[in-house]
Formats: structure tokens, sequence, C-alpha cells
């Protein structure tokens, strides 16, 4: 999979490209990133991208020409296989869900706004389609990119070596993540649930699967409505059967 970035700040993504998962699906072949410079595609010498707002008000906004002229660099030889995103606060909220689906694109161009936001001929007549990472409003697209970034490659297959750790984490199969512990078996007087100690993988299983339950019951009870689940059943494997889940 490729993914680039189109950005106004490239250095941005240097360091972060370069550690974790990120750099490990990069390292395996199965992630290549690049990161273009939006002001390499300016239409004058000193670099300029942005201009200020037809209609007045304050605040710059960055101009069409150098967006396309950047996105269009980055879809050679092919545009078909592209797929175009922008970073918006007015986007569709980006989830567990969205980030399966990118992981299977071929290829993903992230475009990360700046100041008042981008001419809107760029969501109109450029972008397959506009993510928000949330109901705030961050100063650029660059973080919301990095979020994007990071929750997809790690979904790509081959860039975790555990296949199934990715599997089993929070949203993946409707619920949140269960608990999780690490040695010391007591500390403080803490003490680590004694199933887990048990070494009955049955009886481990299914302690993880009433505690993912129960937590998203707690926390999230939202996630579970999302999934026509609106029952109160305790019982994880009718839950589990009628969502189609293993
Ligand atoms: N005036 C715009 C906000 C511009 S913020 C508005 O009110 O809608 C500048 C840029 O930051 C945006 O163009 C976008 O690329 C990015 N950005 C800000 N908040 C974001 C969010 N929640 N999700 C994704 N991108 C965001």
């Amino acid at each position: 999979m490729l993914i680039d970035v189109v950005t106004i700040f490239p250095q941005l993504f240097s360091q972060l490209f370069d550690f974790g998962i990120i750099r490990q699906a990069r390292k395996r072949g199965v992630l290549q990133t690049r990161v273009t410079d939006l002001r390499q595609f300016s239409t004058d010498k000193r670099g300029t991208v942005d201009d200020r707002p037809y209609g007045g008000g304050d605040g710059m906004v960055l101009k069409p020409e150098p967006v396309f002229k950047a996105v269009e660099s980055c879809s050679q030889p092919s545009k078909s296989s592209t797929h175009v995103v922008l970073m918006s606060p007015q986007g569709s909220q980006f989830d567990q869900d969205k980030a399966k689906e990118l992981s299977l694109k071929a290829h993903l161009v992230l475009i990360c706004g700046r100041y008042e936001g981008i001419d809107q001929r760029v969501a109109d007549h450029l972008a397959d389609e506009e993510i928000s990472v949330g109901d705030f409003v961050l100063s650029g697209g660059e973080f919301a990119a990095l979020i994007i970034v990071d929750s997809v490659s790690r979904l790509i297959p081959g860039a975790v070596s555990q296949g199934g750790s990715v599997l089993e984490e929070s949203f993946m199969e409707g619920l949140l993540d269960y608990p999780h512990y690490t040695r010391p078996e007591d500390f403080q007087g803490w003490r680590v649930p004694s199933v887990l100690l048990s070494g009955d993988h049955r009886r481990i299983q299914s302690w993880r699967e009433q505690e993912a339950l129960r937590n998203t019951k707690q926390r999230r009870p939202d996630l579970l409505e999302k999934d026509e689940v609106t029952d109160n059943s305790d019982n994880v494997e009718e839950i589990r059967d009628r969502r189609g889940v293993r």
C-alpha cells in the first residue's frame, strides 16, 4: 500500500514515520509512505499556497491550484487506484471500520489543510471523501493524517507479526478490549485476576469475552446499540453468533 501525504509542513512527518509499526510496515515492504510539500506546487517564486478569502473575513485559505497539482503528481502513473482523502472537521467521523476500509486501498492521498481551510473546490472536485478525526478543530490536517496513517498501517496484512493481536483489539469486534495484566502477580496488594494464572485457556478466553462485553456495556453502550444488540443479554456467545463474529 502507498500512502501519500500532501502538506505545507513535510518535516512534521519525517520522524513519526520512522518509529513503531509504521516503520515496521515500511521495512517489511507492505507500506510505502511519501510526503509531498505543497509549496513545491505554488504558482509563484515565493512558494505562496494561500490567499485571502473571497467575501472577506479573517484568515487565509489554501488555494486550489497547488493542491490539485500536488495530488495529480502523487497519482502518476495511474489515477484509477488512487483514493483521495481531505482532512476536515466537516468530514465523516473516522473510526475503526473506516480504518479497515482504508487499509484495503492500494493508494491513499491524504490532503492536510491549514489556516481557515482549503478552497471548497478541492472538496467538491478532487477529494473522494472528507474525514474528520473528531468534533474539535485542529490547526492543521497533519495530526489528523497521522492518526489515519498510524491506525491504517497496523491493519495492513503483514504489517504486524502477530496478526491476532490487532484483530483482538477494541472496536475490531464491535466491543472494547478486555483488561490486560503482566508481571508482577501482586503489585502493591493489587492482584492479577486468578483466572489468568490458571493456565486453563478456555476459561481465560471466556473471562476475556465476558470482560470485553462488561467493559463495553459500562463505558460505551452506544457500540452495542450501533450493532443493534439492543437486549441486555449477558450471553456472549449469543451476541457473537448474531454478529457473525468469531
Ligand atoms: N475553518 C474550518 C477549520 C479549519 S482548521 C472549519 O471551521 O471547518 C484547518 C485545517 O485543519 C482543516 O482544513 C483540516 O485539514 C484540519 N482539521 C482541523 N480539524 C480537523 C478534524 N477534526 N479532523 C480532520 N482535520 C481537521
